[in-house]
């Protein structure tokens, strides 16, 4: 085996997006998305550690992440050991600390950062090309996280991908109703209301749209925000709020949840959590990112 360190930590950053759009239907059945990811500062953290055979995994954190099998840190390790040809021999260790099918990404975050840290574990066997094959077949959200900017457009099931410069950083407000909002769920109210309009086939861009965050808020939207906010009124109330408080950019998270809000200043961040808390929603302050998270190689591995 080549060598790499024994041990490797990474941030999995959460995302949202500031622009969710709803394309026609592809030939394959699935509805192609158009989205402006985001990375921002509220994460889980991923430490893969090797070990002498099997796969393990450990959750730190109360978030209902599911069985073990059906994690998608594990997937993306049994995947990326299919692909290098070798029986896992892995510990893997989660803290979870996104809002889980709350639209921010968690889950997709977890299953890159898997990737990343075994690639360095593994002497980097794969680039990024090779990387991001295995993480469009985990899931729609995972390419993003490794596509090498915390500020991308998405096409597709999220296969197409431009990296684009960040912007600034901001201060983020994310809120959760305390209600899951399960992602078939969302496409299915959708496919209902929308009846026999087609969505658009196409939309286009000027790079300047996407270079500065006044230029964004103007194209800001997400297709899933009505349909999200008929079954749960609270989200409307939490959105007028992050906007008469000054956010910027105020939408839903990929197909809910939860909201979130882009503020100039903390200081108005955080009197708008304040009000948003007493809707009685939970309440999570965070930054956008000025670059995806580093791995590190764990200082410590037989202390931890
Ligand atoms: P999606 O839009 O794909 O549903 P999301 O961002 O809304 O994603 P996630 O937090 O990624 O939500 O969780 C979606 C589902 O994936 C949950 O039902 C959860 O049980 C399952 N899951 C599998 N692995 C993970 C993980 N590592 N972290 C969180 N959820 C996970």
């Amino acid at each position: 085996m080549v060598g790499g360190p024994e041990a490797v930590v990474l941030d999995a950053p959460a995302k949202v997006n500031l622009r969710l759009a709803i394309l026609a239907r592809e030939e394959s059945g699935y509805h192609s998305l158009e989205s402006l990811f985001c990375a921002i500062s509220l994460g889980d953290e991923v430490t893969v550690r090797r070990a002498d055979s099997g796969l393990a995994l450990e959750v730190v954190g109360a978030a209902e992440t599911g069985p073990p099998e059906r994690n998608l840190a594990v997937l993306a390790a049994r995947r990326f050991y299919a692909e290098l040809g070798q029986e896992p021999a892995l510990h893997i260790r989660l803290v979870k600390r996104v809002p889980v099918a709350a639209g921010l990404g968690g889950g997709s975050s977890d299953a890159a950062a898997t990737l990343r840290a075994l690639n360095q574990v593994h002497g980097e066997p794969f680039g990024r090309a090779g990387l991001l094959q295995m993480a469009v077949e985990l899931g729609s959200d995972v390419p993003f996280f490794l596509c090498g900017s915390p500020l991308a457009l998405g096409w597709g099931r999220g296969e197409r991908l431009l990296a684009l410069p960040p912007l600034p950083e901001r201060a983020v407000l994310v809120a959760h109703p305390g209600v899951a909002m399960p992602t078939p769920e969302a496409f299915a109210a959708i496919a209902k209301r929308r009846g026999p309009n087609p969505p658009p086939r196409a939309f286009g861009f000027d790079a300047a749209e996407l270079s500065s965050w006044g230029a964004v808020a103007r194209l800001a939207r997400n297709d899933f925000g009505e349909v999200v906010a008929e079954r749960i009124p609270v989200l409307r109330d939490a959105l007028a709020t992050m906007r008469a408080g000054g956010a910027e950019v105020a939408l839903l998270a990929g197909s809910g949840g939860s909201v979130f809000g882009v503020f100039a200043s903390e200081g108005a961040r955080d009197a708008a959590r304040e009000r948003v808390e007493a809707l009685g929603m939970a309440c999570w302050v965070a930054r956008t990112l000025a670059a995806l998270p580093a791995p590190r190689v764990d200082p410590a591995p037989d202390t931890a």
